[in-house]
């Protein structure tokens, strides 16, 4: 008995795929065109169609179709990374693809009116909750939006500057000025959520920016208090005298849940109203969590992670002993052909 050793995650990003249905306008307008990915659940592959008679086949860890529910996909994705949050380590979900390809929907859905349309930020804590002891244990939450490479506190918009701390010592990344909510319950949880989109329509609407542009980051701090004895649990529990008591241990483990900005090229030549500078800066952590993914891949002792506030902030979260999983999302259409292919592109450099 004791501390659990720490478990050997191979660093690597578990990668799934997930393909969102046609829209009605892709089934009206696009009706005579084949998708431009075919999809082999069980085989785990994928094909991007490059004409009407080759493709190229890619696997992943995961295929997810336009049938998985929600369910699958928050069990495939992202409960592996809760459990071990609950265990003590810390964990990166991350959904990244073209803006319109349902990152927000496999994330952030609140399922108020259906509750099987609940996403993965709503799924995870009802685990967290369904797992932790009230009296002894504590959840609190920071919710982030990045925008070139300024953290904006989502629960707080007068907090719109926030700079990135580490501890020299346990390499811990906290974030000194955010607002950081205990959560007691599930509908607290999801009042912080809509309390936090809320102030991302507005401070969007204000700066007259497009949340597409932007990252949005929720932060949830478990810290369980776990009773160990030295007897263990099969000891003879009858005889007292045998049984010492220890302190309890502290638990503490971090998930981090990542929304990231659109993966579109950003139009550098201002037609989109942004500037070169503007533009570069839009991309950079997107382009510096890519360096630090494909660092991991392959193993590499250098991840890049001080280029970008995105990788900084997932310092801790991110690789050695944190399980990190990525689903990149993709649309059927064969317009975006260009575009699904340098998603598939990011997610196969993660593996
Ligand atoms: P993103 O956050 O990547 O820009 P959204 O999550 O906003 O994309 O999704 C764009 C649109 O597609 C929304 O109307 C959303 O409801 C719909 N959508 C996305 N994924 C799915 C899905 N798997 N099933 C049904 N509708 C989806
Ligand atoms: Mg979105």
């Amino acid at each position: 008995s004791g501390f659990k050793s720490k478990p050997a995650f191979s660093g690597r990003v578990r990668v799934a795929v997930r393909l969102r249905p046609r829209n009605s306008e892709e089934l009206t307008t696009d009706a005579d065109f084949a998708d431009c990915v075919e999809l082999q659940p069980e085989l785990k592959r994928l094909k991007l169609r490059r004409n009407n008679w080759d493709s190229d086949t890619f696997e992943f860890d995961e295929v997810l179709t336009e049938f998985a529910s929600q369910k699958r996909v928050y069990e495939v994705v992202a409960k592996p990374v809760v459990e071990s949050v609950l265990d003590g380590y810390n964990g990166t979900v991350m959904a990244y693809g073209q803006t319109g390809t349902g990152k927000t929907y496999t994330l952030g859905r609140l399922g108020d009116e259906d509750t099987s349309a609940r996403g993965i930020m709503v799924r995870a804590m009802e685990d967290i909750f369904a797992e932790i002891s009230p009296e002894t244990d504590s959840i609190s939450v920071s919710y982030l939006q990045l925008y070139m490479e300024t953290i904006q506190d989502l629960l707080d918009p007068t907090n719109d500057n926030l700079s990135i701390s580490e501890d020299p010592k346990s390499g811990d990344i906290t974030l000194p000025g955010a607002s950081l909510i205990e959560v007691r319950d599930q509908p607290s949880f999801v009042e912080l959520l809509r309390l936090g989109e809320a102030h991302r329509f507005a401070a969007n609407t204000k700066l007259n920016t497009e949340s597409s542009r932007s990252h949005a980051i929720l932060m949830v701090h478990v810290k369980r208090s776990v009773k160990e004895s030295i007897s263990g649990e099969n000891g003879s529990s009858k005889s007292h005298t045998s049984r010492t008591m220890k302190p309890p241990i502290v638990r503490k483990g971090k998930l981090i849940v990542v929304d990231l900005a659109g993966s579109e090229r950003i139009d550098k030549s201002g037609s989109e109203g942004h500037t070169l500078e503007e533009a570069k800066s839009i991309n950079l952590s997107l382009s510096a969590l890519g360096k630090c993914i494909n660092a991991l891949a392959e193993n590499s002792p250098h991840v890049p992670v001080r280029d970008s506030k995105l990788t900084r902030l997932l310092r801790d979260s991110f690789g050695g002993t944190a399980r990190t999983s990525l689903v990149i999302t993709i649309g059927p259409s064969p317009r975006h052909r260009g575009e699904t292919s340098s998603t598939i592109m990011f997610g196969q450099r993660a593996m």
